[in-house]
């Protein structure tokens, strides 16, 4: 029987998802037997130009991992897609944009100056920023450039499947690994190896179903009681709104749910999802005591789509009034803005 040929690529991410393949351990040893993994730049010496050679559709499955942030970025996708049968966006990035998604908040000019010139730990008294492009007498060298906005890898190229997480959980990439080697993959647009519950159902805590806070409070100003639901002692906990396939691995170590695998089933904007969620639990309050309540979360636009900014609703909003793919301000036509 041929061998099935894997690719895996990190676009912009934090480089977590390649860890969590790593952490399959002895069952990369079970994957090395039926798949030769044909590009995994992040592990082996691999150039773009041996991916261009390949014919059309000769990967059999890539999980890209990953936001799309820059021209490179795009430009492998459309690649990948190019040269793949089966195109999976793997972990929060790629399915949703993630932390760099909330970079869209801002935009990237914001993004340059603040990480260039304005950290307390920056020390830049030249004031550089980065540029897509700078002469030197050798030559010319060149950075990838961003673009205005961070993207899902769905709106940039078609994808088959997604699996969620940041980053996915090993054993939920082995499920899903082995739908792959047996030949038993779901719809196509599925979620691949998390069932359809939320990480409520998978939480061992107990809920009363009813918020009785003064105000919301951050991990560090309290030491919750262990049983009872963090929501209802004050703590955002997005569990709600947020797809089982992690075992509510969080919670159990006494930190709410930041929301990392993504909307729960049938809920089109996991921010809204659980800002609805959290509403319902003050049922029988009046309208003032609720917003009262509500005005006291810290960031709301991080806390509530911390992960899924990139792919909400509010972003789309956004992005049919913007040209999202335009590269940013700072780094167009290697002008320097220092
Ligand atoms: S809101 Fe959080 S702590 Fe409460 S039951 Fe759901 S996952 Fe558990
Ligand atoms: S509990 Fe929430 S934030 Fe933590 S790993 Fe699970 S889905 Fe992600």
């Amino acid at each position: 029987m041929d061998k099935l040929k894997l690719a895996v690529y990190w676009a912009s991410s934090c480089g977590g998802c390649d860890i969590a393949i790593v952490e399959l351990g002895e069952h990369l040893l079970e994957l090395a037997q039926v798949a030769d993994i044909v590009f995994w730049p992040c592990a082996m010496d691999f150039k773009y130009a041996d991916v261009q050679a390949l014919p059309d559709k000769y990967i059999d499955v890539t999980l890209f991992n990953g936001a799309i942030r820059t021209d490179e970025d795009a430009h492998v996708a459309h690649l990948l897609r190019e040269k793949t049968k089966v195109l999976v966006a793997f972990g929060s990035c790629a399915m949703e944009g993630c932390i760099p998604g909330l970079g869209n908040i801002k935009g990237p000019d914001h993004a340059l100056q603040r990480a260039s010139l304005t950290t307390p730990t920056t020390d830049n008294p030249a004031g550089a920023l980065p540029r897509a492009r700078f002469a030197m007498p050798e030559g010319e060298l060149t950075l990838p450039a961003l673009a205005n906005q961070v993207r899902t890898l769905e709106q940039v190229v078609p994808i088959e499947y997604s699996i969620p997480g940041c980053p996915p959980n090993h054993d939920q990439i082995w499920k899903a690994m082995t739908a792959v080697i047996e030949n038993k993959l779901p719809e196509v647009g599925s979620l691949l190896g998390v069932d359809d519950r939320t990480v409520c159902d998978q939480c061992p805590r107990v809920r009363e179903g009813k918020i009785r806070v003064e105000r919301f409070l951050r991990p560090h100003e309290i030491i919750p009681d262990p049983e009872r639901c963090l929501l209802e002692q004050g703590l955002i906990c997005a569990g709600p709104a947020t797809h089982a396939g992690c075992g509510a691995l969080c919670v159990k170590a006494e930190m709410p749910c930041r929301g990392c695998y993504g909307p729960a089933a049938g809920a089109l904007d996991q921010g809204a999802a659980l800002l609805d969620a959290i509403v319902a639990g003050f049922e029988g309050e009046s309208d003032a005591d609720i917003r009262r309540v509500l005005a006291t979360i810290v960031d709301p636009v991080g806390t509530f789509y911390r992960f899924s900014l990139g792919a909400s609703l509010l972003h789309q909003l956004k992005m049919g009034a913007e040209a999202s793919g335009q590269i940013c301000a700072s780094q167009r036509n290697g002008e320097d803005a220092s």
